[in-house]
């Protein structure tokens, strides 16, 4: 079971470097070689906008470059000393080396976490950055990519119940990556990370493979399914119907067992790309559903023209429902948007008893969240669900609905 906060752990392992040098084809080679190391990169040869970005964007490194004039590099380092900046900053000129020494002296009086100095030529600067990503503990592509080869990632399951009868319908499966050196890393870290270097068709297949092993060994009823999130960039992934088809062929599992969730932001700004994909995964039994619904800006035409059969509400909005009357009255509007479009409705981020029992009330279909279930390891899903069905006080008429192959 998981605890830990989310964003504690994103920022610690984030690897956002926001660069600033006025000169724009150094800024360029800088970015390049960053990108190269695995960062997260964005680039800028304007003040204003650099500051901008690091109020927004939130860096976790900074690389000034001293073709940026002299006085503005410092002014730069003292607005972002007064910002209480505590990003890693590397300093870098082809000038000669004083005032690098000078500007590192400078950064560090301001207070600022000054990581080094380079002096141009730009392989030192890769040597510098690849360091600070070590010492970092910043997750590199190469990382991730061996992680996938030798199975690091694992899935946890969240259960899903019916609103109605208390039975569980399905599971969630959501991706954890237990590094061995630095712990559990949550997936708003390295999917980016997968997405941005097209690595999601092998990242997806593994899922795919990995959910229907422990669907199989759970051994529970064959209406309980299996949900599996899909990213905008498995668009790549040209078998990916045909890969789900065959995994489920081998592992004897009806391919109507598994969900696919888009998100629908995904399903906006890729949607023709994805559609074929999905409709093919649906024409051979897969439900479709669309996560985090309410974040993005779906066209209602673009929603109502894909096979989805499920809308799974965002948990901003579920989660305040019934304290926050904006909140409350956008989850009823998206219930019955879903049930005029004749789809299912989940709820996720279900915390507490009196937000799925107003979700009950508003017609809701099925909840997910920490009030029912934290995400867990497969083995721990046999003794939730016989617990779940010993304690389930909300079974309706349907009665319990569980059936547990020993
Ligand atoms: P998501 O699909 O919206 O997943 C729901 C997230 O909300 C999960 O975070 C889950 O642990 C968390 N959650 C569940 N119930 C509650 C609750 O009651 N309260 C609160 N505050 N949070 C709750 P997680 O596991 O960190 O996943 C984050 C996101 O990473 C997922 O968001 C999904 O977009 C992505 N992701 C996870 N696994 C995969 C994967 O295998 N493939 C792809 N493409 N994306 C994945
Ligand atoms: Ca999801
Ligand atoms: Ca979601």
């Amino acid at each position: 079971m998981e605890s830990r906060p989310l964003v504690d752990r994103v920022s610690v392992t984030s690897n956002r470097l926001l660069v600033i040098d006025d000169e724009p084809a150094n800024a360029a080679a800088i970015g390049r070689i960053a990108r190269g190391c695995g960062y997260d990169t964005i680039i800028t040869t304007d003040a204003e906008d650099f500051l901008s970005r690091f109020g927004t964007w939130v860096p976790r490194f900074i690389v000034i470059g001293l073709t940026v004039p002299e006085m503005a590099g410092n002014q730069l380092m003292a607005w972002l000393a007064r910002a209480d900046c505590k990003a890693q900053i590397l300093i870098v000129s082809e000038r000669e080396a004083e005032p690098l020494r000078e500007a590192e002296a400078a950064g560090r009086a301001l207070g600022l976490n000054i990581a080094g100095t380079v002096h141009m030529p730009l392989h030192a600067l890769k040597t510098a950055l690849q360091d600070i990503y070590d010492a970092g503990g910043v997750i590199s592509v190469q990382d991730i990519k061996k992680a996938v080869a030798n199975r690091e990632i694992r899935l946890v399951y969240q259960p899903q119940i019916d609103l109605d009868s208390g039975a569980v319908v399905g599971f969630e499966g959501l991706a954890r990556w237990n590094h061995p050196k630095r712990g559990a890393i949550p997936p708003d870290t390295f999917i980016p990370l997968l997405e941005a270097n097209e690595f999601m068709t092998e990242f997806t297949g593994q899922i795919v493979s990995m959910a229907l092993d422990d669907i199989h060994h759970l051994n529970v009823g064959t209406d309980t399914r299996v949900a599996i999130n899909v990213s905008a960039t498995d668009r790549g992934s040209r078998g990916m119907d045909e890969m789900v088809r065959t995994q489920c062929a081998r592992k004897n599992i009806s391919v109507s067992r598994i969900t696919l969730e888009v998100t629908e932001t995904a399903l906006m700004s890729k949607a023709g790309l994805l559609s074929g994909c999905l409709t093919r995964l649906n024409e051979v039994g897969a439900r479709l559903s669309v996560d985090d619904f309410g974040t993005g800006y779906s066209s209602l035409v673009k929603l109502h023209q894909l096979p989805f059969s499920e809308l799974k509400i965002d948990k901003s909005f579920v989660m305040d429902c019934v304290s926050n009357r904006e909140s409350g009255v956008l989850v009823q509007a998206m219930i019955g948007l879903a049930h005029n479009l004749r789809m299912k409705v989940v709820a996720e981020g279900v915390e507490t008893e009196e937000v799925m029992e107003q979700l009950r009330e508003w017609g809701c279909d099925i909840a997910q969240g920490y009030f029912i279930a934290k995400p867990m390891p497969p083995k721990d899903l046999k003794p939730w669900l016989l617990h779940h069905a010993l304690r389930r006080p909300y079974q309706g008429e349907a009665g319990p609905r569980l059936e547990l192959v020993h």
